[in-house]
């Protein structure tokens, strides 16, 4: 006699408890997969009617239960759990499922068997496309790389580089940027009978006079960097030769005041 919990395939009369296919229109049509994807018919059965996929929740999709395959049941658990919690969170899953797999069984199970089974080579393509956008547009735009680069030489003749006030043989500029920035600090003493407001006040002085001087040294490295002047000292000696020494001479005095003596000054230790 038939074991009455166990249901059977009405054509073949396999044991259909784990999985089969139940049609919904006949009375009792109960069918294995085999016999329902041959088209099987029996009685007035046909093979379009509707029917409902009936799983006891042990049918197992890779390997026997015994042998350590997951049921169908398993299989839906860990699929719901990493839909809620997300790929890697393996602990959630294994509670998820039950107390019959463990994190490690579950990663191992999902990894083998759905990443680098069938339906990740049908789903996860071989070269996943580079997302990352390239926004520095090189064609001169904000953040393009020409930016950053210097800029090729000014074709800028000595004569010009006086205009803008500079002064080849001392590499210096004949009005600095600050050029009174020294009163912040010409008048500054050390006196011990000052009290904490008039040391901070002297402090202050001497880190306001610090950033002009760190202001006027970047903007000597821009003016270098960008080849407005000669990049060393050496190409200033060779550009200036003896037939501008004296244009410059004649530029510094007219300059007028102890300015025009220094650069008198800085010509005759250099020559
Ligand atoms: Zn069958
Ligand atoms: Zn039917």
């Amino acid at each position: 006699m038939a074991d009455l919990g166990k249901k059977y395939c009405v054509y073949c009369l396999a044991d259909v408890t784990n999985l089969r296919l139940r049609c919904t229109e006949c009375q009792d049509i109960e069918l294995c997969p085999e016999c329902f994807s041959a088209g099987a018919e029996i009685g007035n059965h046909r093979r379009w009617h509707g029917y409902q996929l009936v799983d006891g929740g042990r049918f197992t999709l890779w390997g026997p239960e015994a042998e350590g395959g997951w049921t169908s049941r398993e299989e839906q658990l860990l699929l719901d759990a990493i839909e809620q919690y997300g790929f890697g969170n393996w602990e959630d899953m294994a509670a998820h499922v039950g107390a019959s797999r463990t994190p490690q069984e579950g990663m191992d199970h999902y990894v083998s068997m759905y990443v680098h089974g069938n339906l990740g080579k049908a789903c996860i393509p071989d070269s996943i496309p580079n997302r990352v956008t390239d926004h520095t547009c090189p064609s001169g735009g904000p953040l393009s790389p020409s930016l950053t680069t210097p800029l090729p030489p000014l074709d800028i003749s000595i004569a010009e580089q006086q205009q803008l006030g500079y002064m080849p043989l001392r590499d210096d500029y004949e009005i600095e940027y600050g050029q009174d920035a020294e009163t912040l600090i010409s008048g500054l003493s050390v006196n011990y009978d000052d009290d904490d407001v008039e040391i901070e006040m002297k402090r202050a002085h001497v880190d306001m006079y610090v950033r002009k001087l760190k202001e006027r040294q970047r903007r000597k490295n821009i003016a270098r960097d960008y080849n407005l002047v000669p990049a060393q000292e050496g190409e200033g000696k060779r550009q200036t030769g003896d037939g501008n020494r004296s244009d410059s001479r004649d530029s510094h005095c007219s300059g007028g005041g102890d300015q025009a003596q220094d650069h008198q000054g800085g010509e005759g230790a250099e020559a």
